[in-house]
């Protein structure tokens, strides 16, 4: 199933009238510099304006004090990088600090497919698969490469990185779920990561995960017991947004408001109009979505612009048609209709009935 997650047992919610307003989604976070007008989001000009600072409060997690956007420390990423200034973590320090040679440029992995795939001029896809694995996505630019989501396992990562046509220098989360982050560690690299993401990854942190009666059947089947999970600490910690240059390309990462878990974030990949979704459009661990919550999310995802749409749990790129398709799916499910042979029209008829 496409939003992968199912649905709980179907309960009447109340009726109400839809808003399709544009309106609704810039306002869902008043201040944020970067909430798209619209379909016609001046992405060049965005581009042109290089993002001189970064609009949420960035730092590093551990030792953050004062008003530092980042405080002075060096950051793991293999020890590949140097000490930050004090300074927003955007392009001029990141130009500065981040020595050469981290375009670590190798050879796809000789002549067998890794199932890795390039999507757009910038964007490497390593499609999800069983049990439980999510989309993951490589952002490669001129001076670095960024991953989008880390992957359930050490083995599941690794066999995403070997498809790349370079080593991730940073990865950053779409949320906290497992599936998402538990590869990190096999990244190696900087991690960055929203606030209460790196909150419940210290909470993960500290979990038995080897307690079989408190893990479900993905977690067993991903990674048999006796399980090792090691949680990547995060580096960079962002509350409502963040903007990475990578040289030639612009990754906006940003917190939204989503039925799914309270820390989703999304990824715009400027230049290749390409939107990262995560999980954000699924609904709750146990099935349900809110047209309040969802409704403007929804207005939000096409407000980007996007040409191209990944999620979380879907097998193939979505593009913009068929996310319009999807999402009016949604709102009539919202409604109370959904077709009978429509299988994710079904899914949104029960979450949005739970
Ligand atoms: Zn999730």
């Amino acid at each position: 199933m496409r939003l992968d997650h199912a649905a709980g047992a179907a309960r009447a919610v109340p009726h109400g009238a839809r808003d399709r307003e544009l309106a609704a989604a810039a306002d869902a976070h008043p201040g944020d510099a970067l909430v798209p007008a619209g379909d016609d989001l001046a992405l060049a000009e965005l581009e042109l304006e290089r993002l001189p600072t970064v609009p949420g409060r960035v730092e590093l997690l551990a030792g953050a004090k004062g008003d530092a956007d980042v405080v002075h420390g060096h950051l793991r990423a293999g020890d590949r990088l140097g000490a930050l200034a004090d300074d927003e973590v955007v392009d001029p320090e990141l130009e500065r600090n981040v020595a050469l040679g981290l375009l670590d440029h190798r050879p796809v992995h000789g002549g067998h497919s890794t199932g890795v795939e390039q999507i757009s001029e910038h964007v490497w896809w390593h499609p999800p698969g069983p049990p439980d694995r999510p989309s993951l996505c490589a952002v490669v630019g001129r001076r670095w490469t960024l991953m989008l989501d880390a992957g359930s396992s050490r083995r599941h990562t690794r066999v995403a990185i070997d498809g790349l046509p370079a080593a991730p220098d940073a990865v950053v989360f779409t949320h906290s779920h497992w599936d998402h982050v538990f590869g990190a560690v096999e990244i190696g690299a900087l991690v960055i990561a929203q606030r209460f993401t790196a909150q419940k990854l210290v909470e993960m942190s500290f979990r038995d995960w080897n307690d079989d009666d408190s893990v479900n059947d993905h977690i067993r089947e991903e990674l048999p017991a006796p399980r090792t999970v090691e949680i990547a600490p995060v580096d960079v910690v962002f509350d409502e947004q963040i903007d990475l240059d990578l040289g030639g390309v612009t990754v906006h990462v940003r917190r939204v408001e989503s039925d799914h878990c309270p820390d989703a974030c999304i990824a715009y990949v400027a230049p290749d109009q390409l939107l990262f979704l995560g999980d954000a459009l699924c609904a709750s661990p146990d099935g349900a979505m809110t047209r309040e919550t969802a409704f403007p999310l929804f207005d939000l995802v096409l407000a980007y612009g996007a040409e191209h749409f990944v999620e979380g749990h879907h097998p193939a790129v979505t593009t913009r048609a068929d996310m319009k398709e999807l999402i009016d799916k949604a709102r009539a499910a919202a409604e109370g209709t959904a077709p009978d042979d429509d299988e994710d029209a079904q899914y949104f008829l029960g979450a949005f009935l739970h």
